[in-house]
């Protein structure tokens, strides 16, 4: 799998619409878009912008999402890549991949850069697993971090990246000049869940007795992923059974079965 670059266009486009509830956190990245927009406008002065956005928190509260919306609002390619992608990968390959994946990114700028799952290809060095495949892990590290400290901000590429373990996280990585800025994207609370909710039913049928608050007071801790999925469950639901429109019962259904999924995912993992 090549580095993937979305250039999304105007039907797939993902902007701050798209992103229900973290409100602090899209403020944060409001500053991204801007200096995407104009990199000009904030270099002119000799001030030196984040080169890194890191956003911590836990799986399917909306990193990506966000992280394509900060391309999509600003209106730049988007340049993505997974930490796990390089996880089994032979020797010298992940390195290539991360130079191969910058100098792209350059010619496009400006641009985003994104690293999902960073903690798998950043956890700190010289700890944990069998040596070999630590030393391409290791490898591709620190070519990552040749790469951030050989670019300047002005020409434009802003890398993001996505964790749930910044515990774990090489320090090299989180030093000034790196990813210098953390962006908490948390689960949300009850009026994020409502907010949620209300996006992903917007393009479905809904029957009048669906009430997107006690759906949403039925939800807590559900991440905004569990809220997609259950939402689409539910709709698939009613359709199984020839309704014309999606019902309260249906969304209950279906948020028993999502729930249902989380257990069964936990008790596997304990
Ligand atoms: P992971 O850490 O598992 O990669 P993530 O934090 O990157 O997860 P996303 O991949 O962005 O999560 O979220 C998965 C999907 O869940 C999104 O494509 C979207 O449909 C839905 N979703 C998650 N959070 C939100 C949100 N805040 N608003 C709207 N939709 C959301």
């Amino acid at each position: 799998k090549a580095a993937l670059y979305e250039n999304l266009d105007e039907h797939t486009r993902i902007t701050f619409k798209d992103v229900a509830g973290l409100d602090e956190a899209k403020a944060e990245v409001m500053e991204v878009v801007d200096f995407l927009k104009d990199p000009k406008k904030y270099t002119k002065l000799g001030g030196k912008l984040p080169k890194g956005v890191l956003l911590v928190g836990p799986p399917g509260t909306g990193k990506t999402l966000l992280a394509k919306a900060v391309a999509g609002e600003a209106d730049v390619p988007f340049f993505s890549l997974s930490g796990s992608d390089f996880v089994e990968m032979f020797v010298g390959v992940g390195a290539a991949r991360v130079r191969d994946l910058f100098k792209q990114a350059k010619e496009k700028a400006p641009c985003i850069i994104f690293i999902d799952e960073i903690d798998a290809v950043g956890r700190s060095r010289g700890k944990g697993a069998m040596m070999g495949a630590n030393d391409e892990r290791e490898n591709t590290l620190n070519q990552l971090l040749v790469e951030m400290d050989g670019f300047a901000t002005d020409k434009g590429v802003i890398l993001m990246a996505a964790t749930n373990r910044p515990d774990v996280l090489d320090s090299a990585l989180l030093r000034p000049g790196r990813f210098d800025r953390q962006i908490m994207v948390d689960k949300p609370d009850l009026k994020g869940r409502i907010d949620i909710f209300t996006v992903h039913t917007k393009k479905l049928s809904l029957s009048p007795d669906v009430n997107l608050k006690a759906l949403a007071s039925q939800t807590p801790g559900f991440a905004g992923a569990e809220i997609a999925n259950a939402a689409n469950e539910a709709a698939l639901l009613a359709s199984r059974q020839n309704k014309l429109t999606i019902e309260m019962k249906d969304f209950e259904d279906a948020i028993e079965r999502v729930i249902a999924g989380l257990e069964k995912r936990n008790k596997v993992i304990n």
